[in-house]
């Protein structure tokens, strides 16, 4: 029987995608997601660091399902900002989720900054939490520069308004094979799939 681990999410777009990255990375293993844990409570990301928030979640699953547990957490950091918004993507504009309004401010903030010092890039950590306690975590980085009105409907968040290095679209024009192929998330999690079997035998 191939060895069960869980996902630290209820986005089931999220677990497709790391089964798939898991499979083409030669890992047999059956990865579930927290929508088979109704019982299990998400858990507050106090951390100040992405890796400290994929630390903390990772560990609150593995502890709840007894499973290895794999979670992530996720940002933009804007180089001009110190790399902020940071930990605080997601709740940027004081309101938890509100992506318009987070990436509307954003812009506003950095309205001044001219073209040459407009580079960001989003970040992911992805960590692994054992049962026993044993942890790491892996790291992916999409770079480019911030533009001035949103382009593109694909994706979610600031998508609209960053152009990976390289391209002439943002994120949010690109298709999700495409974005997957360069992602801060695809990056961090092809190199946890690489690393995982050694922490299932
Ligand atoms: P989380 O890791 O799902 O909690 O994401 C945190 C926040 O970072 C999101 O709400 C977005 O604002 C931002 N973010 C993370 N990854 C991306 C991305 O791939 N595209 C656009 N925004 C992102």
């Amino acid at each position: 029987m191939s060895a069960r681990l869980v996902l630290a999410t209820h986005n089931a777009g999220k677990v497709v995608e790391l089964r798939q990255i898991l499979g083409d990375a030669g890992v047999e293993a059956e990865l579930l997601g927290m929508d088979s844990f109704p019982e299990v409570a998400d858990v507050v990301e106090t951390g100040v660091t992405f890796a400290e928030n994929a630390l903390l979640k990772a560990h609150a699953v593995a502890q709840a399902t007894q499973l290895p547990a794999i979670a992530d957490d996720s940002g933009l950091a804007v180089d001009v900002l110190g790399g902020s918004p940071g930990v605080f993507s997601a709740r940027w504009s004081g309101r938890h989720g509100d992506d318009l309004a987070n990436l509307q401010l954003l812009l506003a903030q950095i309205g001044d900054v001219p073209d040459e010092h407009r580079q960001a890039h989003f970040a992911c950590a992805a960590a692994l939490a054992l049962p026993d306690g044993t942890e790491k975590v892996w790291f992916g980085q999409m770079p480019g520069h911030l533009i001035r009105e949103p382009r593109g409907s694909n994706g979610f968040g600031y998508d609209p308004i960053l152009v990976p290095d390289g391209e002439t679209r943002t994120s949010a024009e690109l298709s999700p094979d495409e974005k997957n192929a360069i992602s801060h998330r695809g990056k961090a999690f092809r190199a946890l799939a690489a690393d995982l079997a050694g922490f299932l035998k």
